[in-house]
């Protein structure tokens, strides 16, 4: 069926009104009105083909929350009505040594099928994300929200801000009496410090940004290092036991390694368009320190995620948009002034 959207059609052009088609309800799918849609910096980095690997007509959106419109024969868990979301992924092989362990995002079979710029295995061609009214996803991709229904513009960026810091924090065992760093205040670094708090570390936000210090302290930071200031970088130098870096820029990650205690571990999981400078090794070596990466999370970690974050009272500090305001916000995302997620109203999509 056709479906309302919004996407571009070259790297170089805006986002505006297109329409897509989305499939008919096979037996194991859940069809989904979109209510909302979280804007992620990696839709910017993907519309404005920024990793170079998009596909166009481009429509991005991957934090998805939205109602049950009609459940296939062979869906049991999801009925109409239901409140539902769906995250950075759609499909995967299954049957790999990750997807069995519900870690589809390292799918080594077919590798996992992006909510968006991902290869449609029903309809061909390339899949379309959540700037749309619609969507038909296979249930073992949809997710359960607990959340209160007037909150669930908030919960949208769960999907993949609250997954994407959830997901390391849990796997390197973050807890009570460990020192905790989050670099960079944006979608990914406001949920990183709510949840490493509400997991009961002792959060310290890095942002170049003094003006971001009072609201790093309200999202539940104990601490705050202006990171351009290279006496406070200095001072903080073997305080951290696990660093989670979110930053969509290339960065000198020498500083931070520095910081981390010996056996600390930093986890990076912004992507930006280009790459940092290699750090150091003498940093990694002479305290035995990790450098590690983390993607996304898988879909059972997503729905322990998601009644965490439901259990803790915690939902992402967001400004609504219209559809049609999505390039101001890319403008304004690009810039670092996002307090501290978009999400679009789909209702605002005609
Ligand atoms: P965001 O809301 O734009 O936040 C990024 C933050 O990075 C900014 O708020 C800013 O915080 C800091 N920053 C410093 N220099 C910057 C620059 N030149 N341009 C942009 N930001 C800069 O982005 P996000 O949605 O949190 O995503 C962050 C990164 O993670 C992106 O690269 C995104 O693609 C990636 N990502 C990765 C995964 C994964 O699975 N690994 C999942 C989702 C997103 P300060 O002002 O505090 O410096
Ligand atoms: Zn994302």
């Amino acid at each position: 069926m056709h479906t309302h959207a919004y996407g571009n059609h070259a790297a170089d052009r805006p986002l505006e009104a297109l329409t897509i088609e989305r499939r008919e309800v096979g037996p194991t799918d859940v069809a989904i009105d979109i209510l909302f849609c979280g804007v992620c910096h990696s839709d910017l980095h993907t519309a404005l083909g920024e990793w170079g690997r998009t596909k166009y007509p481009c429509v991005p959106g991957h934090e998805i929350v939205g109602r049950v419109t009609a459940v296939g024969g062979e869906v049991e868990q999801f009925h109409e009505g239901d409140i539902v979301g769906v995250g950075c992924m759609v499909d995967s092989c299954g049957v790999c040594p990750s997807c069995r362990e519900s870690e589809e995002q390292y799918c080594t079979g077919t590798g996992f099928v992006g909510t968006y710029n991902g290869d449609d295995r029903h309809l061909g061609g390339h899949t379309f994300g959540g700037y749309s009214k619609h969507v038909v996803v296979d249930q073992a991709f949809v997710l359960r929200i607990r959340h209160d229904e007037k909150n669930l513009a908030a919960v949208a960026p769960l999907l993949c801000a609250g997954i994407t810091t959830y997901s390391p924090l849990r796997h390197w065992k973050v807890g009570p009496g460990q020192d905790v760093g989050i670099v960079g205040l944006g979608g990914l670094g406001h949920m990183g410090v709510k949840i490493a708090a509400a997991m009961g570390a002792r959060v310290t936000v890095f942002t170049p940004s003094p003006d971001k210090r009072e609201d790093a302290l309200k999202l539940g930071a104990n601490d705050v290092i202006i990171s351009r200031d290279a006496e406070a970088m200095k001072a903080a130098e073997g305080k951290f036991d696990f660093i989670l870096n979110t930053v969509a820029a290339p960065l000198d990650l020498d500083p931070y390694l520095r910081a981390l205690k010996r056996d600390g571990t930093m986890v990076l999981v912004g992507v930006p368009a280009d790459p940092h400078k290699s750090p150091d090794v003498g940093n990694l070596i002479f305290r035995r320190r990790s450098l590690a990466g983390s993607l996304i999370g898988g879909v059972k970690e997503t729905q322990e995620m998601l009644d965490f974050c439901h259990e803790h009272g915690l939902t992402a500090d967001i400004e609504i948009i219209r559809m049609d305001e999505i390039n101001t916000a890319y403008d304004r995302m690009a810039k670092s002034d996002v307090k501290y997620r978009f999400v679009i109203d789909m209702a605002s999509l005609a």
